[in-house]
């Protein structure tokens, strides 16, 4: 159900199916936010709560743990007045970060009250997580999520798939945790702060998995 709901929200816009479409979950670059000159690059286009969204097709809103500070419930507010644009189709990235950011117990908090926010829209998290999985994994539940920059080893990978986590990787990921993610049919691409295009992520990860890039899917794309 949750599935489903994930695949309706980035299901705005249907195109032709024998399209090859590059889906870039997470990227910091304003730039990308629109189909590219062949129209088959989708960019979810990272922001804070207090940038600028007009014109971004696709986009997700949040309060990164390093951006948490006493008077994150400001910010807060400003993202409950915009999660429900129809361009904002996640929270995130947001998380927790024990080597960096905002102290940890604002960082808890600020977190849990991004999860319950993504509960009552229904719409999914994109999670920033540094040395915190027990925590996420405790916070998380029921709601979708996907971990950005999954860099982690395969037995990470499968406790996370097993708890219906989806994974996103970059330019650089672990072969095997990238392939349990795509036999789950979980694997995300995104290029993050990379100086690569999403392009030659889906080239890399292709190559990994020893398939062409145009037989990479990535969930949400089902019922585009
Ligand atoms: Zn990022």
């Amino acid at each position: 159900m949750i599935f489903l709901l994930f695949c309706k929200i980035f299901s705005r816009k249907s195109s032709l199916l024998l399209t090859m479409r590059y889906v870039d979950l997470h990227t910091h670059r304003k730039g990308d936010n629109k189909y590219n000159a062949q129209g088959t690059r989708y960019s979810v286009v990272n922001c804070a709560p207090t940038d600028e969204l007009d014109g971004l097709r696709y986009c997700s809103v949040g309060i990164h743990p390093w951006d948490v500070a006493v008077g994150w419930h400001e910010d807060f507010e400003r993202l409950k007045e915009r999660v429900l644009l129809p361009q904002v189709v996640a929270i995130g990235e947001c998380g927790l970060d024990k080597l960096r950011g905002g102290e940890w117990l604002l960082q808890m908090e600020c977190f849990q009250a991004q999860i319950d926010l993504a509960r009552m829209v229904g719409k999914p998290l994109i999670l920033h997580c540094v040395k915190a999985v027990d925590e996420v994994m405790r916070m998380c539940v029921g709601v979708k999520c996907v971990f950005h920059g999954f860099r982690g080893k395969p037995e990470l990978a499968k406790q996370l798939l097993g708890r219906e986590f989806d994974l996103s990787f970059g330019e650089r990921f672990n072969v095997e945790s990238l392939a349990l993610a795509w036999q789950a049919g979980r694997m995300w691409l995104e290029t993050d702060e990379s100086e690569l295009g999403i392009e030659e992520i889906y080239e890399r990860a292709a190559r990994a998995l020893r398939i062409s890039p145009t037989d990479i899917v990535v969930p949400g794309t089902v019922s585009w």
